[in-house]
């Protein structure tokens, strides 16, 4: 069957009408649908007029305006099954040993509380854990001690913190001081600087303390010095600066975590100021091993950090907590891991066994369309990358020990 539309000033639909601006279009109903694509993206401006419609829908629908006829369910209620039938592989454990360069352990000062933390952690194929909990001075000394006298001293390391509280004129020779003797101590390298480095820490005259403040430039000069890895989380997702509207991605997490919520401009400053902070800091002090958590909150803009692994040599970054942005772009994701393999760090961030696999999964197989642990973080699914074995074995365990020679080389594949 062949259909023949009339020209019309606008463009209408409904009753198999379809009519474009000031020309006669024949069709047959094989390439209408093309042909509705080539429209929707060639009339994107006179469609806009009529479209106060979801995101994607190309005009409105014959419900549109309507209102359910049942009572909607709220966010938090709605939880659809999937029809789908695809196939599915848990990964229960990584295909080769894993470092968790973004470790939150308990406290490792008894044997009890290390054998437990080895127990879920060879259930998983974590060989090396990394506590990223700021341990200095006597509570690194007392979990260095409990480690060495433990059955399992290849299996952890201790980062160190830096105190940047009160921060003014001579902070920075203090820190440093304290850094080199944590170091001389056993631990493996400075971290995790928290948010609260940007976000809330304040100088001794009261000022938020910048992350490029020149009285720490000491302190970065030392961990260059001492070849260790400076491992540091700024900011937060880009959403928790932006108002809490209907539109903003992290809705649900923003409702519920008061904490996160940063959109006070006369408290916090804004996302883009803080990344400047960050990236001036960075290129300050581009021969410190920089290990950015959370893909420095690129990972969803993979290309912008693609362009600072480009320019700066000695940065790498880890992959705590940010899965579900790469799980819903596992091409682009994959691709750039491929293309990064040597600055890319497997870390979880929140030590919860049972949400590992999740990694192993995404990172390990090409399942489709499964859920998530978070819905708070995101409301859509992850799609796994299936990283080529190369790729896997750099970000489990390679890049983390080539970037840190106090962790123990035996348990890993040559
Ligand atoms: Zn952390």
């Amino acid at each position: 069957m062949t259909r023949k539309f009339d020209a019309a000033p606008t463009l209408l639909s409904g009753s198999g009408g379809l009519s474009i601006l000031g020309s006669t279009l024949t069709t047959t109903p094989l390439n209408r649908g093309r042909l509705i694509s080539l429209l929707a993206l060639t009339l994107g401006a006179p469609l806009a007029a009529q479209r106060p419609t979801s995101p994607g829908q190309v005009r409105p629908r014959p419900a549109e305006g309507r209102e359910p006829e049942f009572p909607p369910p709220s966010i938090t209620q709605y939880k659809p099954r999937s029809t789908l039938v695809a196939p599915v592989h848990m990964v229960l454990r990584a295909k080769f040993p894993a470092i968790d360069f973004h470790g939150h352990p308990p406290f490792l000062a008894s044997q009890e509380v290390i054998n437990q933390v080895v127990s879920y952690m060879d259930s998983l194929n974590l060989r090396v854990m990394v506590s990223a909990n700021n341990s200095s001075g006597e509570r690194l000394k007392q979990q260095l001690a409990a480690i060495a006298a433990s059955k399992y001293k290849d299996r952890f390391v201790i980062l160190t913190g830096l105190n940047l509280r009160d921060v003014g004129p001579g902070s920075g020779q203090r820190i440093a001081a304290q850094l080199e003797a944590d170091i001389a101590a056993g631990a493996a390298g400075v971290g995790e600087i928290g948010k609260e480095f940007g976000l809330f820490a304040h100088k001794a005259d009261g000022s938020r303390l910048k992350l490029d403040d020149p009285e720490l430039d000491a302190v970065w000069e030392t961990a260059a010095r001492l070849k260790i890895p400076v491992f540091i989380h700024v900011g937060d997702p880009a959403e928790f600066f932006e108002p809490i509207d209907f539109h903003n991605e992290r809705w649900l997490e923003l409702a519920l975590y008061p904490s996160r919520r940063y959109q006070d401009r006369s408290k916090y400053p804004s996302f883009e100021e803080l990344m400047a902070e960050r990236n001036r800091l960075l290129a300050r002090h581009p021969s410190v091993h920089w290990v950015l958590a959370h893909l420095g909150w690129h990972a969803n803009d993979l290309a912008r950090l693609g362009r600072m692994f480009d320019s700066l040599p000695n940065l790498s970054s880890e992959v705590g907590a940010i899965l579900y942005d790469l799980g819903r772009q596992p091409r682009a994701a994959r691709e750039f891991m491929i293309k990064y393999q040597d600055r890319l760090l497997f870390g979880k961030d929140s030590f919860q066994p049972d949400e590992y696999p999740y990694y192993w999964r995404v990172f390990e197989t090409f399942d489709e369309y499964f859920d998530y642990y978070r819905d708070y973080h995101a409301f859509w699914k992850l799609y796994g990358l299936g990283l080529p074995d190369s790729v896997l074995k750099r970000l489990y365990y390679g890049n983390a020990l080539k970037l840190t020679a106090a962790i123990s080389r035996s348990g890993f594949p040559k």
